[in-house]
């Protein structure tokens, strides 16, 4: 029984297993390490040895020694999918009073940053696109609907939109007016603003770019939030013209996420993210593994300079 209702409730309900790396006085005591990951690598099996027994536990996920944390390089996605009026919405925007995801995912952000500002400096900015019968539409742009937009490989294994709209956001006070203007420019356009909605996805992207100031390393990671257009199925004989384009964009960007997800989940060698702008856009952020570290040398340089001032200084005050 018990079993039955965690497999109802997988997806809701997700245990992770993350084994830190040994340290130094363990190394040198002569410690292995206490989990056996043997069985890791395909089914997420970590194995405990305890004395001479060995227990085998299953996760959704395990986190080998060698990873690192998510917000430092990982690029990650946040699914809201369900039928229109089932609170998509509501869940990822929020309202002024009960906010949403989107920006609750700011605020942790920024409380982090915070919390890190001794070893690492964060800057963070938003971009808010639409994707409306494949087409891309910059929410943040003066006029949303006058730019031609399209997708570009930028260096392997990541992706950018040219001439997009990045909002840099100090804090988290600017944060709700930018989401908001994303928001309302989303109605602009059409005449019917909920069903404009419910048939285009709603895409907030959050560029992290991080500068670890101990070992001078930058990366850049990608977090997308998305509000999916809504997945009920339109009868073909219920539309026709314009909204039958429409249900038709729909269905195929949400079947091509569900076949991207699919083919990631039996380890696919083919992933077939270009079936739909959705999956193209999401296509870093999708992949298993750590995002590419883009090293900027120019910044690099500058804080190896600061770590060697500041090294001369110590050296001047101990003399
Ligand atoms: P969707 O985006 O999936 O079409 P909405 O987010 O617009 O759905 O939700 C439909 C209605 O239900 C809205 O009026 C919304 O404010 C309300 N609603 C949805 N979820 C909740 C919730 N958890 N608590 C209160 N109201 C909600
Ligand atoms: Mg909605």
């Amino acid at each position: 029984k018990l079993h039955n209702i965690v497999q109802e409730t997988k997806g809701n309900i997700r245990v992770f297993c993350r084994c830190r790396p040994l340290s130094k006085d363990e190394t040198s005591s002569g410690y292995k390490c206490a989990v056996d990951f043997d069985g890791a690598k395909d089914g997420d099996i970590a194995v405990v040895t305890g004395g001479t027994a060995k227990k085998s536990f299953k996760f959704d996920r395990v986190y080998m020694p060698t990873d690192n944390q998510v917000l430092d390089g990982y690029n990650v996605c946040i699914f809201a999918y369900g039928q229109t009026g089932t609170g998509k919405t509501f869940t990822m925007e929020g309202t002024e009073r009960n906010r949403g995801v989107n920006y609750r995912t700011l605020e942790e952000l920024f409380k982090i940053a915070e919390e890190r500002k001794e070893t690492v400096t964060y800057n963070l900015s938003v971009s808010v696109l639409e994707v409306y019968n494949e087409q891309i539409r910059d929410l943040l742009a003066s006029s949303p609907s006058s730019k031609k937009l399209e997708i570009k490989q930028a260096g392997e294994g990541s992706h950018h939109v040219p001439g997009i709209v990045e909002a840099k956001v100090e804090n988290i006070k600017e944060v709700w007016d930018v989401l908001q203007a994303g928001s309302n420019a989303r109605a602009v356009g059409s005449n019917n603003v909920n069903e404009h909605s419910s048939r285009s996805h709603c895409m907030l992207c959050i560029m992290v770019r991080a500068k670890n100031l101990m070992n001078g390393e930058c990366t850049r990671s990608k977090l997308w939030l998305v509000d999916l257009a809504g997945s009920e199925r339109l009868a073909k004989t219920d539309v026709q013209g314009e909204r039958l384009k429409e249900a038709q964009n729909i269905n195929r960007s949400l079947s091509a996420l569900g076949d991207v997800i699919s083919a990631l989940a039996t380890k696919n060698s083919h992933i077939p993210y270009r079936n739909s702008k959705l999956t193209h856009l999401l296509q870093d952020s999708l992949e298993l593994g750590p995002a590419k570290r883009q090293v900027d040398t120019a910044e690099l340089q500058k804080v190896k300079q600061m770590l060697e001032r500041a090294r001369q200084e110590v050296r001047l005050k101990d003399d």
